[in-house]
């Protein structure tokens, strides 16, 4: 067991603590009956910034590679070494050899999680120091997270920059992105089919460049930082030696800074967002599909599902075909190996066709016209009643959840504009949550406020 002590000026004062520091540090180690003390090392008023001024550290260091200390007590980060690469560098090095470094005012000891914690957060400042942070605020690890100021990277943040005091500043060309992927996602494009569309017009990401995933939408779609909030620790080093970096799901201490810093979106928009991610998750584990939104932006895809068997409707025939055929994907082989053609091969990694010794489902296949014609025969049911649904709207818009609020809003605006034949795209991707097919001429329309029709169509034939 070793301490290390060491004042950073040669002040009066300083000096004076140093005295104390020395004596102890002497005194807890002598005290404690499963301590032996490997010797006090220290440096008195040097202010020399690099470590190889400062001899007792140097020694310090020796012994302990000489296998003489297996554990370091020392006052705090800032008395341990004058910047983050030393730190990092030579509790590191004491890591790997297996002696821990206790520092007493952080309550940090680097063998366990808290110093993991550590590990992180001189990883992100040592990256930072590189723009020259001042010695002031290079050590002001605790406070930066209770100011709420990211040591994260801004650069990779879209819609935001990183302001002269650290904080996150709005980046309004970027803003207008971040507005349009929770506008475009809210009002019914998939997160496939947002990323695809700014690819095709072109808008840049982060980088400048128009390349876009639908992971990069989800993550835009749940990062905090848009509604202005800060998630702190959201990922942690896992090890040292490693370098892995883990999401933090609870092993570390989150800590949540609110109006961190102007948002970007309305928090009801953030939250609507998160309960609509939420049933898009649970309506793609029900209906056992792997992605929702087509590469031809088609607002039925796998939107509509089959009463016999609950697999999903795909289109068989491209755009340019006389008629344009659903079929059950549970119906035949046969239609499976249409569909992927039709659909450029989108249906072979789709969990909803069975495999090949389920029995077959005998539903027919339907003409798209039909489809159509129900959606638009039950869409114009509700607008027919909807002096009937009104109340029922407001109350909800009233009471209910963000997203409930949202779609009951949704619903009763859009109704407001009168009957159609055949709806807008836009209009189906807004209410339409699912169509399912009882025969060609009988349909169950659901619509995501909950409303739902059960309608008749005229049988279409080719
Ligand atoms: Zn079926």
């Amino acid at each position: 067991m070793a301490a290390y002590c060491r004042v950073s000026t040669d002040h009066e004062e300083q000096l004076g603590s140093f005295a104390n520091q020395v004596e102890y540090y002497a005194e807890l180690i002598c005290s404690h009956p499963g301590y032996e003390l490997a010797g006090i090392f220290s440096d008195e008023g040097i202010s020399g910034t690099g470590t190889k001024h400062r001899p007792g550290f140097q020694r310090l260091i020796q012994a302990c590679e000489e296998g003489k200390v297996d554990l370091v007590l020392t006052k705090s980060i800032s008395r341990f070494a004058r910047n983050t690469q030393d730190c990092l560098r030579y509790a590191r090095r004491l890591q790997q050899l297996g002696i821990g470094i206790r520092f007493e005012k952080e309550g940090i000891y680097t063998l366990d999680a808290s110093g993991e914690l550590l590990f992180t957060i001189l990883s992100s400042l040592a990256q930072e120091e590189s723009r020259n942070i001042s010695e002031n605020t290079a050590w002001g690890i605790r406070s930066l997270f209770a100011r709420g100021v990211p040591h994260m990277n801004a650069s990779c943040l879209l819609g935001y920059d990183r302001g002269v005091d650290g904080r996150l500043v709005v980046n309004r060309a970027q803003a207008k992105v971040v507005r349009r992927v929770f506008r475009d996602f809210l009002e019914g494009w998939s997160a496939s089919e947002i990323a695809r569309r700014l690819n095709a017009a072109g808008v840049p990401g982060v980088r400048g460049e128009a390349r876009w995933y639908p992971v990069s939408i989800t993550r835009i779609l749940r990062n905090e930082k848009y509604k202005g909030d800060l998630l702190m620790q959201k990922t942690y080093t896992e090890s040292f030696l490693t370098k892995k970096q883990r999401r933090n799901n609870g092993e570390l201490a989150q800590y949540l800074v609110e109006d961190a810093h102007e948002p970007i979106v309305s928090r009801e928009e953030w939250e609507a967002a998160q309960l609509e991610l939420a049933r898009q998750e649970a309506f793609r584990e029900r209906h056992r599909v792997t992605q929702l939104g087509s590469r031809t932006a088609e607002p039925l895809h796998a939107r509509v599902f089959c009463a016999c068997c609950g697999a999903r409707y795909l289109r068989l025939t491209g755009p340019r075909a006389r008629v344009q055929w659903w079929r059950c994907v549970g119906a035949s082989r046969a239609a499976r190996d249409t569909a992927e053609e039709g659909l450029g091969g989108q249906a072979a990694v789709d969990a909803s066709v069975p495999a090949a010794d389920e029995p077959a489902c005998t539903a027919p296949r339907v003409a798209e016209d039909a489809l159509h014609a129900a959606l638009a025969a039950a869409w114009n049911q509700v607008v027919g009643e909807r002096a009937a649904l009104e109340p029922g709207w407001r109350e909800v818009e009233r009471t209910g959840d963000v997203l409930q609020r949202l779609r009951a809003r949704q619903m009763r605006e859009l109704a407001s504009h009168g009957a159609a034949d055949p709806l807008r795209p836009a209009l189906v991707r807004m209410v339409l949550e699912e169509l399912i097919v009882h025969d060609p001429c009988s349909y169950e329309v659901h619509f995501l406020d909950g409303t739902v029709r059960r309608v008749q169509t005229a049988r279409y034939y080719a």
